[in-house]
């Protein structure tokens, strides 16, 4: 490793004069032409004069305005110097998902948006593609810079829920030595990672490189699990497991409350997702078709997943595939960088519009969406200007699919059903903020089902803290709290 660069070892003024992109992408009739990656691939003299961009600013904006607190400038400082190997385990000691961060974070949001270059204006050093160049050159290189298992400690840990939160904790846990069993629902591991975010954004293989790992660690997986159905807190206490985590979710589909919301052609968003995304072997049964959008899509919502949905319909086909949003842009959640990407594919925009109620044909499938047209009021509690209805502005437009994405709940009937748990009023779990520890002692929470609906990176940076307080908990001896 280097020694940290001094700022004789830097010259600023000269740095900030160099010329920058952000990170090259595909073009977008490529994209449409499938479901690959949409960012382009990398040479490493692009990594590394993007690197070299990298001022190393005292103050370090961009680390503290990343969740994980990734010492990015010393990790570029090392790609800008050609030592990847380096430059990924610098990130990897503070994320245990560099490669997936680096691609599903949104940077501009994040570490970027605080990057000197996007303060005068100008493409910020591209942060998050640097970072996941560093971590798919280690695993193409077949190094490896990952946790190994410690000497075994004779403690049990239940994990239920193998998203984000959930494989990150297992890591660390089992690389502490304890033995880890973790439970999902789905086929296999990657909770929304691999079953919630399209293939354009992160390729499955990425997933299962990660995935992988965990039976190396010699964690245990059993999936087809879901709690409640044959599996429960309780009974994973009587099984003798130590601590248990909580890592489920929030993974319940926000509902549209407007008659015909339950007509054929009418989507969620994960199932629609789910069944275009997905390699059908790795799904139910029940899911494994694709679906036939026919030629108009209507994407209700306005945040990430939205634009998840509409640039999956462009890629099944649709003639025309419009997101449906009941403010303006300004107001709009979710990653602008993939607004744009779904801008440059063709998605279409309608703002100040929401649907008032769903029409069916003769076969009981949808045909059309009444909406009505919204103004703007005064701020909500969410800090955004709050629509309203115009009146008399009511109108119809065809519609063969409609998917919904309006957000995601928690699982509020089934945390209820846990004896001991104490729960915010919409259902998500209330723990420690420090450590995850929920009211029971001994059953532990991270990621979605505690946050409510949050970033990738926000749910890892979740699932280390609440392992790293399992770890102290059972090193101490303890075991969960029966009912
Ligand atoms: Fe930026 Fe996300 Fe990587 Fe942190 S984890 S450095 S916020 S891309």
């Amino acid at each position: 490793m280097l020694p940290r660069p001094n700022s004789k070892a830097v010259n600023r003024k000269e740095r900030l004069d160099l010329p920058g992109s952000g990170p090259p992408r595909r073009p977008p009739a490529d994209r449409l032409a499938g479901f690959g990656e949409s960012w382009a691939a990398v040479s490493l003299e692009w990594a590394q004069a993007a690197a070299r961009r990298c001022i190393q600013c005292p103050a370090e904006p961009c680390v503290r305005a990343c969740p994980l607190g990734n010492d990015i400038p010393f990790a570029l400082w090392h790609l800008e110097h050609g030592l990847v190997d380096d430059a990924a385990l610098i990130f990897r000691r503070t994320s245990s998902m560099p490669d997936i961060c680096g691609r599903v974070c949104p940077q501009t949001e994040l570490c970027e948006g605080v990057c000197p270059y996007a303060k005068q204006g100008r493409p910020p050093v591209p942060i998050g593609r640097l970072e996941a160049y560093a971590a798919d050159w280690v695993s193409r290189e077949g190094l490896s810079v990952r946790a190994t298992a410690a000497r075994p400690t004779g403690r049990r840990i239940a994990i239920v829920g193998a998203g984000p939160a959930g494989i990150t904790a297992a890591e660390l846990l089992a690389g502490s030595g304890h033995a880890v069993t973790l439970f999902d629902a789905w086929p296999e591991a990657g909770g929304l990672l691999l079953y919630g975010i399209p293939r354009f954004k992160l390729s499955p293989e990425i997933v299962r490189r990660k995935t992988q790992h965990l039976s190396r660690l010699g964690i245990r997986c059993q999936f087809d699990t879901k709690l409640g159905n044959g599996l429960s807190v309780d009974g994973l206490v009587d099984h003798g497991f130590d601590a248990i985590l909580l890592a489920i979710g929030a993974g319940i589909g926000r509902p549209l409350d407007v008659p015909g919301s339950d007509l054929e052609g009418v989507y969620q968003a994960t199932p629609f997702l789910v069944r275009t995304n997905t390699d059908p072997a790795s799904l139910p049964p029940g899911l494994r078709a694709r679906p036939e959008v026919g030629r108009r899509v209507a994407v209700i919502g306005g945040g990430d997943t939205a634009m998840d949905c509409v640039r999956t319909a462009l890629r099944l086909g649709s003639d025309e595939a419009t997101v449906w949003y009941r403010r303006t842009e300004a107001e709009m959640p979710g990653n602008p960088r993939d607004r744009k990407l779904a801008i440059e594919e063709g998605s279409r925009f309608e703002w100040l519009a929401a649907p008032v109620g769903l029409e069916a044909d003769e076969n009981g499938q949808v045909r059309a969406m009444r909406l009505v047209r919204m103004q703007l009021g005064e701020a909500d509690a969410s800090g955004r200007r709050r629509p309203i209805p115009i009146p008399g502005s009511e109108h119809t437009v065809e519609a063969d699919t409609v998917v919904l994405a309006l957000g995601y709940l928690p699982d509020a009937d089934f945390v209820a059903r846990i004896a001991g748990l104490d729960t915010e009023p919409d259902g998500r779990i209330r723990v420690d903020p420090l450590t995850g520890a929920t009211s029971r002692p001994g059953i532990f929470a991270a990621g979605d089902n505690v946050l409510g609906p949050a970033l990738v990176v926000d749910a890892v940076a979740h699932g280390l803290r609440a392992a790293e307080a399992i770890d102290s908990f059972v090193s101490a001896g303890g075991t969960v709290a029966t009912r």
